[in-house]
């Protein structure tokens, strides 16, 4: 079929008006999606205040301390997903989770472009949907969890 032809079918126009659906549910939650994370981490900040680190400390590998800091970061964090949920670690960095709370949602979202999820903004519906239903800082928002399953599916 040629495009112009393309646009005349309807099956095909209403796929891409789905599509459009799908991305301006996104842009919806943005917001949504981000102020319980960015809140949630300045509470890991607070819960766990920063001691002084050893030096000669690496990103892959930290001293004493700073790799303890990590390991009880990584157990609350661990904490927050969803009974049915399975973490994606492919997704995270753990050695960037102090400094970027968006690391700690995409560890919610199923496989995908990790290097270019930097934030709401830049993650794909999919990873959105999945993050409020893998995440137990959403409970408290969403009362029609079902929805956001079939949205996904
Ligand atoms: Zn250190």
């Amino acid at each position: 079929m040629e495009v112009i032809g393309r646009f005349q079918d309807h099956t095909y126009v209403n796929w891409l008006k789905a599509g459009q659906a799908l991305l301006c549910t996104a842009e919806g939650l943005y917001e949504f999606c981000e102020q319980p994370i960015k809140q949630y981490h300045r509470d890991l900040h607070t819960k766990y205040p920063r001691k002084p680190c050893k030096g000669h400390c690496q990103e892959k590998h930290p001293c004493t301390v700073c790799s303890d800091r990590r390991q009880v970061w990584k157990k609350d964090v661990l904490s927050q997903l969803a009974a049915q949920a399975r973490p994606c670690w492919k997704n995270t960095d753990m050695a960037k989770y102090e400094a970027d709370p968006w690391e700690i949602a995409k560890l919610c979202m199923g496989r995908g472009d990790d290097e270019g999820r930097t934030s709401a903004v830049t993650t794909d519906p999919i990873g959105l949907l999945q993050l409020v239903l893998n995440c137990r800082l959403f409970d408290n928002y969403v009362s029609a969890r079902q929805s956001f399953v079939k949205v996904r599916e």
